[in-house]
């Protein structure tokens, strides 16, 4: 089992790299795991995406977002919102699943409690980011993401 991690007190922030998007997140996220997959390679211009799963309802946002469609090879589509001025991205939300969202998580003002509860796609992570033993890991896309959720809620106090 991995070791516990403990939530900071609520509500978090974060925002974009100037500032002029913010936002708050009310309640605990659902789940936090790493995609190692070569679109997210491409997209965050780094080794992986951090998506840190939240309910839209929990998530309140203050500043001027853009927003552009891409449509993944699973044909799911994706709104990505980004800050106009620093062209952060922040989040991304499923087009058929407005309830969740994935917030990017480098975004948040404290980064340094963070731990996933797993790692997918990685079949195609960059080979010097190593995976500890006791993570759970997907070579592609899960089915669905009920094991990480559940890992999460196990690892998280
Ligand atoms: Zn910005
Ligand atoms: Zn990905």
């Amino acid at each position: 089992m991995q070791n516990k991690i403990s939530i900071p007190d609520l509500p978090l922030k974060g925002g974009c790299q100037c500032g002029a998007v913010r936002y708050v997140l009310t309640n605990k996220p659902i789940v936090f795991y790493i995609c190692h997959c070569t679109r997210c390679q491409k997209q965050s211009s780094s080794a992986f995406g951090e998506s840190f799963r939240v309910y839209a309802a929990d998530l309140e946002v203050a500043g001027e977002m853009k927003t552009l469609q891409r449509t993944a090879p699973s044909g799911f589509t994706f709104s990505c919102d980004f800050c106009p001025n620093c062209g952060s991205r922040l989040f991304h939300q499923r087009e058929e699943n407005e309830a969740v969202v994935n917030i990017k998580a480098g975004s948040l003002d404290d980064t340094s409690w963070l731990k996933p509860a797993g790692h997918i796609w990685t079949s195609s992570k960059q080979a010097w980011v190593i995976i500890p033993d006791d993570a759970l890991v997907y070579e592609q896309q899960p089915d669905n993401y009920d094991e990480l959720v559940k890992r999460w809620a196990e690892i998280v106090e």
